[in-house]
């Protein structure tokens, strides 16, 4: 599980990390909004926790970008007031839950936990299933029966094992490419297409999901028809 932490009070945005890191849950922080809606377009989280006062861009506004880019990740906003207006204008924004500051560490927890709502299975599994599909990420095989098996380069192997533990999102073609080929690389996007071409291929020969292509974003798994 990774989750985005946004939060221009420095200390705190610190003992927020070392906090969610002590329940094994990887934390990324950024401190003004402009970093933190960079790192929630390109990386996909299970859950941001998310400032409402932020130099820059405001935890509103970064809510409304990532809606209306079809991120659809969870969001918890941190608000300083616990006054109506604050708390319904970042729901109508579409944050999922809020937070009055302060808060207790353990209801922060609970509610990261709620929204994240991560099957346990997944958490230090070297296995991972969609819907009949059983994939195994050590030996890359993916199968839907015994004799139903194909075994999936390295690359497929990681669009796939994302497409999984994000299955009910899009994924967005640069989520996909930073996540697989890293932030450095300087991946033609025609490339991710090719490896997406092959991963298909394997997929119906296993009988097994389809990769949909959601236009003019990304990528979504979809059970087979
Ligand atoms: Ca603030």
């Amino acid at each position: 599980m990774r989750v985005l932490i946004v939060e221009d009070e420095t200390r705190l945005a610190e003992a927020l990390v070392r906090l969610v890191a002590g329940e094994h849950i990887q934390a990324d922080m950024a401190t003004d909004g402009e970093e933190g809606l960079h790192l929630a377009l390109t990386v996909p989280y299970d859950a941001i926790v998310l400032d409402r006062m932020l130099p820059g861009l405001d935890g509103l506004e970064i809510v409304r970008q990532l809606r209306s880019h079809d991120i659809t990740t969870p969001v918890l906003f941190l608000t300083a007031r616990d006054s109506v207006s604050d708390r319904v204008s970042g729901l109508n924004a579409g944050a999922d839950d809020y937070l009055v500051k302060p808060f207790a560490t353990e209801e922060l927890l609970a509610r990261i936990h709620a929204l994240a709502r991560r099957p346990v299975e997944f958490v230090h599994s070297n296995h991972l299933t969609f819907e009949s599909l059983e994939f195994d990420l050590q030996t890359r095989e993916i199968r839907t029966s015994e004799e139903n098996m194909e075994l999936l380069s390295p690359k497929e192997s990681q669009i796939l094992e994302m497409l999984i533990r994000h299955s009910g999102k899009v994924l967005t073609r640069r989520q996909l490419m930073d996540n697989v080929w890293g932030y450095e690389a300087d991946v033609l996007e025609g490339v991710l297409d090719t490896y997406v071409h092959h991963l298909r291929k394997r997929l119906l020969a296993v009988s097994g999901p389809v990769i949909q292509t959601v236009r003019g974003v990304g990528y979504t798994l979809k059970k087979a028809d």
